[in-house]
């Protein structure tokens, strides 16, 4: 490409003059080939094209060719290396490379002076996964990583229907069975639960995640924010099966002819209809939509064949609703003496999933400052779990209502 193309990215049809001229005149007795690399072809000028004979398409490795490279790259068990292969999606050889050479040397920042010599065989699972975690977070830029979540259906309270409809769809629409549903929009107010719910899917199907905000795909240059994204769909299909996940997506896609006079987002948005239409092509890439404002996206996109199942996620009413929330959220507590029926009978309401987590939060806060105020004063043997206890979410109740 960089032998086609001038400093500002014009085609310079001299050199590919120049070049071409050259390859004809190549004659000598021994055979020879001419490899040349590309991150591109389409970009390659026509001229420059119609010299090769073969393109070798090299994709993205798989889970299997990740892990062989992780085995090869380090001295690890095929399982061991199985399993960091499945967090690593959408990475490529050069981000292993990394990842491996991250891990040994965070692992002997840590090491003791006699475990040093051993590093080669200290080096665990749970040692990737750190690393890995900040590489995510680091390549996050504008169009997201693709993550393997680690939420599960335990850790969402109620919304049974919801989780239902969407693995029925799942499991006709997605991957390998034929029929075709490639995306749902979930709608309703925010703190509902929306974005859990989406990852929860993308670990249940063990599919990866790429979460995505619709403003962040916008860009002010132009053609830039249709080329972000077709980079997600791209993303998504190096790493299928695979969930995209698009957050406020009216911002993203607007009513066409009414959002701006530039016409941008109106591109953005056929883009946006062209990526969903080509996943009919059973590529292992389903999407999930998230809105507070259905109404304001552009119904192209709720066309069957697209987003065409809307699902409303809303707050929880009644005391049961709240009861399986405050239970799903406590799961991991300590807890001496709650009855969490009663603390959800004294809540509001109606109250959203981001409501009930700022109890639970504020709670297990409170238990945490009492284990730490009897640490100060306190006699060597005093315990130090945290246990939370029925004042702590009394107090928290009644912080919620003063907030309120
Ligand atoms: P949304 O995407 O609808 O704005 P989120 O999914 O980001 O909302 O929810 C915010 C937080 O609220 C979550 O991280 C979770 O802790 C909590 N939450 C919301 N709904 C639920 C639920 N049904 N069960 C458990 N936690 C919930």
């Amino acid at each position: 490409m960089a032998l086609s193309q001038d400093r500002e990215g014009n085609e310079d049809v001299r050199i590919v003059n120049y070049f071409n001229k050259l390859l004809m005149e190549l004659s000598c007795d021994l055979p020879v080939i001419i490899v040349g690399t590309t991150t591109s072809v389409d970009q390659l000028s026509f001229e420059l094209q119609q010299n090769i004979l073969h393109i070798i398409n090299i994709d993205n490795p798989s889970l299997d060719e990740r892990a062989d490279a992780i085995s090869w790259l380090c001295n690890l068990s095929h399982s061991t290396a199985l399993k960091v292969a499945a967090r690593t999606s959408g990475f490529i050889l050069s981000d292993l490379t990394f990842l491996v050479s991250q891990t040994y040397s965070e692992k002997y920042k840590l090491m003791d002076e006699n475990e040093k010599e051993n590093v080669n065989n200290g080096i665990e699972f749970e040692d990737f996964v750190l690393v890995i975690d900040k590489m995510n977070s680091q390549f996050a830029g504008a169009i997201g990583a693709p993550q393997v979540p680690t939420v599960n259906w335990t850790d969402i309270g109620g919304h049974n229907e919801i989780k239902k409809e969407i693995v029925r769809s799942l499991n006709t629409a997605d991957f390998g069975t034929g029929l075709r549903r490639s995306g749902i929009l979930l709608w309703g107010p925010p703190g509902t639960g929306k974005t859990l719910l989406a990852k929860a899917v993308a670990t249940e199907c063990g599919s990866t995640f790429l979460s995505v905000k619709g403003p962040e795909l916008l860009n002010m240059y132009v053609g830039q924010s249709e080329q972000n994204v077709r980079q997600v769909f791209e993303r998504a299909r190096e790493a299928a099966p695979c969930i995209i996940f698009f957050d406020e997506l009216d911002s993203l896609a607007p009513n066409r002819g009414k959002s701006d006079s530039t016409g941008v987002m109106d591109r953005v948005v056929s883009q946006l209809l062209s990526e969903m239409d080509g996943l009919q092509k059973n590529e292992g890439v389903f999407v999930l939509g998230a809105t507070n404002r259905p109404d304001l996206i552009d119904p192209a996109l709720l066309r069957p064949g697209r987003l065409d199942k809307m699902l409303y996620v809303g707050p929880c009413e009644g005391t049961d609703a709240k009861l399986n929330v405050l239970k799903a959220l406590t799961r991991k507590f300590k807890m001496n003496e709650v009855d969490l029926y009663k603390i959800a009978d004294s809540l509001p309401r109606c109250l959203t999933g981001a409501d009930l987590y700022s109890v639970c939060y504020n709670a297990w806060q409170n238990a945490a400052r009492n284990v730490i105020r009897q640490m100060e004063n306190s006699t060597p043997d005093s315990s130090r779990a945290v246990i939370v206890s029925a004042d702590d979410f009394v107090a928290a109740v009644d912080n919620l209502a003063l907030n309120s």
